[in-house]
């Protein structure tokens, strides 16, 4: 199946944290979207790697996405080397993706970072043809280089190169973060683990706020800002926000 847009997290509920509102947005609009952990986020604090995949499972279909896949790479302890490029080249070769959505470049986990830039580089060395991959049946996938990387912001501020209004899917946008029922907070979750940065109502309220705040900067109650290497080309204007702010 050739996707438009294909959303990578190295932990699972990272897509959801940082882009679900975009995704949901772009299958409202047709397209076709799948999402990609890279890691079984196996050394989160709450919860077990079971009840996360029935998270991220509810979460995809709360999101409505046609396809999610795990990676099943090492959580904490993964390089961005010959050997997990390749695993993401074949990935990226098999969906053919116009756009990909890749954790940020620096962030508070280290995961994100390094694997913000494992997605950057792979998609960039996907494209090139004398780097040979094979599917699983053996057969050759074809090189192919996405259009753009996308970076979303996930905890740490950047300030946005590029904001899409998500006002008119916030509410599934939280539900979908809602999922991870042993993560975030969820009246009677105080059995799952020990609370941690992300399990307090604060966070959850702190999402909101960010949506808001980056929201504001284009004149929308609610915006998911992202970061990219390179400039984004617009078609025509028509795809400007036009609000005044
Ligand atoms: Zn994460």
């Amino acid at each position: 199946m050739k996707l438009d847009i294909l959303a990578i997290g190295v932990h699972p509920d990272d897509v959801e944290l940082g882009c679900s509102g975009s995704i949901i947005n772009e299958i409202k609009n047709g397209k076709k979207v799948g999402v990609l952990d890279l890691t079984q986020g196996e050394l989160g604090s709450r919860g077990t790697i079971d009840t996360r995949y029935e998270e991220a499972a509810k979460a995809a279909m709360i999101m409505g996405v046609h396809l999610r896949e795990n990676l099943k790479i090492r959580d904490g302890f993964f390089k961005n080397d010959e050997e997990h490029q390749m695993q993401l080249i074949k990935v990226i070769r098999k969906y053919q993706p116009e756009i990909i959505f890749a954790n940020s470049l620096e962030d508070r986990h280290p995961d994100h970072g390094r694997a913000g830039k494992l997605i950057a580089d792979s998609s960039f060395l996907s494209g090139l043809l004398k780097i040979e991959t094979t599917d699983d049946q053996g057969k050759k996938l074809q090189a192919w280089k996405p259009k753009y990387v996308l970076h979303y912001i996930q905890d740490r501020y950047h300030e946005p190169d590029i904001i899409i209004d998500i006002s008119s899917v916030f509410e599934k946008r939280m539900e979908a973060i809602k999922s991870y029922t042993t993560q975030f907070y969820n009246p009677g979750n105080e059995d799952d683990g020990p609370q941690t940065y992300i399990s307090t109502p604060a966070f959850l309220e702190s999402i909101i706020a960010r949506a808001r705040m980056i929201g504001k900067k284009i004149g929308v109650e609610y915006g998911e800002g992202f970061n990219t290497e390179k400039n984004i080309g617009l078609r025509s204007l028509d795809s400007l926000v036009q609000i005044e702010t």
